[in-house]
């Protein structure tokens, strides 16, 4: 028998996904997303923005948040969104709590199998980390003793159960998310390894299928990606882009290569021509 092409709707019930924008990419960035995983997903997940946007609104069927965070790169208004995240998924009930970036292509029956394999009453941070060795940062207060954790990758996706959400809720809701990475001055996906790892002791477990930009995409084989949780793609220069590698649509039309990517995995969707 072959493995069912989506995961049962049950599982799917239990996951709280966010994805991180900014206005000025919602036209560039959303519209592939919308046209290929979200369909796989369109209840759960949730785009954490910096405006208010009519016309996706729509097209994601409510599921903008305007999180009133400032809309540039800067750490604060990163770790505002996080902070925003959080404490809506901790609102939401749900049993999962998953975060992507908006250049991420979400495999989601694999991510939902994922999970199954872990009890989300026990305290679970999924992710991987893209450097070879834990951070180490020196905090202001305590000049003399260096702290040292990993960090799940934000640009790759990262998963808490709500276990470990729980145990954060004292240090990370409600806005001292903001405050933690206003303390260390390091990124939101870095703060959050800080808190779990630093401040709670517990430990990341290594998903080696999240994968974000920094790794060449081009390495993942095609034999593989149904395996594979995550993928993403960036530009390396003026005419040469870190893509997954697949045939399918031409470059033109898909650029990204996350059309012909949801093609390949899920051959029946609506714009592939089967
Ligand atoms: N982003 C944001 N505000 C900004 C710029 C970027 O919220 O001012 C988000 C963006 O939508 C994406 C993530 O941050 O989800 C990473 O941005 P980008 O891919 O541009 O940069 P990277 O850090 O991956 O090089
Ligand atoms: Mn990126």
């Amino acid at each position: 028998a072959t493995a069912p092409a989506t995961a049962p709707p049950a599982a799917l019930d239990h996951l709280f996904l966010s994805v991180k924008t900014t206005r000025s990419y919602h036209k560039w960035r959303l519209p592939v997303l919308l046209q290929t995983w979200f369909q796989l997903a369109r209840n759960q997940t949730w785009f954490f923005t910096d405006s208010v946007d009519v016309e996706f609104q729509e097209k994601t069927n409510g599921h903008m948040v305007n999180t009133n965070c400032s809309s540039s790169h800067n750490r604060k208004a990163l770790c505002c969104k996080m902070s925003v995240e959080f404490d809506m998924f901790l609102e939401s009930g749900k049993k999962w709590f998953c975060h992507v970036d908006d250049d991420n292509y979400v495999n989601v029956p694999r991510l939902l199998k994922l999970l199954g394999q872990f009890n989300p009453q026990e305290d679970w941070y999924l992710g991987k980390p893209s450097i070879r060795s834990p951070l180490e940062i020196i905090l202001r207060d305590n000049p003399k003793r260096k702290v040292s954790f990993w960090f799940a990758t934000g640009g790759a996706g990262f998963c808490l159960s709500r276990a470990l959400a729980l145990k954060m809720m004292p240090v990370a809701s409600v806005g001292k998310f903001i405050s933690i990475g206003e303390k260390i001055r390091l990124p939101d996906d870095v703060t959050m390894g800080f808190i779990i790892e630093h401040l709670l002791r517990k430990p990341l477990t290594v998903i080696d299928q999240f994968h974000s930009h920094l790794e060449p995409m081009k390495f993942l084989h095609q034999d593989t990606f149904h395996d594979q949780i995550t993928f993403s793609y960036s530009r390396y220069s003026k005419d040469e882009m870190n893509v997954v590698k697949i045939d399918g649509f031409d470059k033109r039309i898909d650029p990204t290569r996350f059309l012909s990517l949801h093609c390949f995995l899920f051959p029946n969707s609506n714009f592939c021509s089967r």
